[in-house]
């Protein structure tokens, strides 16, 4: 099996809780918040919490490799002011410490927002910058750039931005981008059938490349091609339907990264997963 599926799971009571309820829904992927999402500072996990997280990520017999942590909302790598930019960027770099705690490879993140205070060009700079820093501080882990709906003056809905931001990243080896269904299709990239999956995951090799992909948020979009908003949808129930992810499934250059539900009804989760592995032609 090549395929990592799973869904954004609760950390609640604890991230070593992360791992038993990943197992629960049947998922070999998932994602977690390493600390409360809306907070900017928690306390640095204890020795207890770190084996224990280890520890159930072995009972769940799932690998580093396919858990994919996503960081605070709170945090805007292009925040166009110096103190705001600094209290981001510390936060970012505490949780891509926490990550390499737990002995993870990766952090997720969205880039940020320009406020209509500096041009897009120059956002995608300085989350680079911030990249390149957080990068010089923390060993193991890659960061990993989602892209995202465009809603407001957030940067990251076009996978130039993405590119942009690699070219600016020192150590290539250590970046990577995780594509969001849901995103990617609000952000005017239609991903409805076979055709236009081809067409946008070739432009997306093209521009960027699909050597960079670390991981992919699999949710339907309640919103419609190209609205720029970000409302997710359990799958099949909204304007994406069933084909994309019967596309992604039986693609193998979306093998052996994490792939994760953030659709919006928990309860389906089992049956979600269940489902996308049933799209495996055999
Ligand atoms: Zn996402
Ligand atoms: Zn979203």
């Amino acid at each position: 099996m090549a395929k990592y599926v799973g869904a954004h799971v609760s950390a609640s009571g604890g991230v070593q809780n992360a791992p038993l309820n990943a197992s629960k829904i049947g998922a070999k992927a998932f994602a977690l918040f390493l600390k409360n999402q809306r907070q900017w500072k928690a306390k640095p996990y204890d020795e207890k919490t770190i084996e224990a997280f280890r520890e159930n990520l072995r009972k769940a017999d799932i690998a580093p490799d396919y858990v994919l942590p996503h960081d605070s909302y709170l945090i805007n790598l292009a925040h166009p002011e110096i103190d705001a930019h600094k209290k981001s960027l510390d936060a970012f770099i505490d949780e891509m410490k926490r990550a390499e705690q737990l002995g993870l490879k990766l952090l997720n993140f969205h880039p940020g927002s320009h406020l209509s205070k500096i041009s897009e060009e120059e956002g995608l700079k300085r989350v680079a910058e911030s990249i390149n820093q957080a990068l010089t501080e923390t060993k193991g882990i890659t960061a990993v750039i989602e892209n995202t709906a465009g809603q407001g003056t957030n940067l990251g809905y076009r996978f130039e931005h993405l590119a942009t931001i690699i070219e600016h990243v020192d150590d290539k080896t250590r970046v990577g981008v995780c594509l969001d269904t849901c995103h990617t299709f609000v952000a005017g990239y239609d991903l409805r059938t076979k055709e236009t999956c081809d067409q946008t995951f070739s432009h997306f090799d093209q521009i960027v490349g699909f050597k960079f992909l670390s991981g992919m948020h699999l949710n339907d979009s309640k919103p419609d091609l190209g609205a720029k908003l970000d409302r997710h949808e359990s799958l099949g129930k909204g304007k994406l339907g069933w084909e994309v992810f019967r596309y992604i499934m039986n693609d193998s250059r979306f093998d052996d990264i994490p792939m994760v539900l953030e659709t919006v009804d928990s309860n389906f989760w089992p049956e979600e997963i269940k489902e996308l592995y049933d799209l495996v032609d055999t």
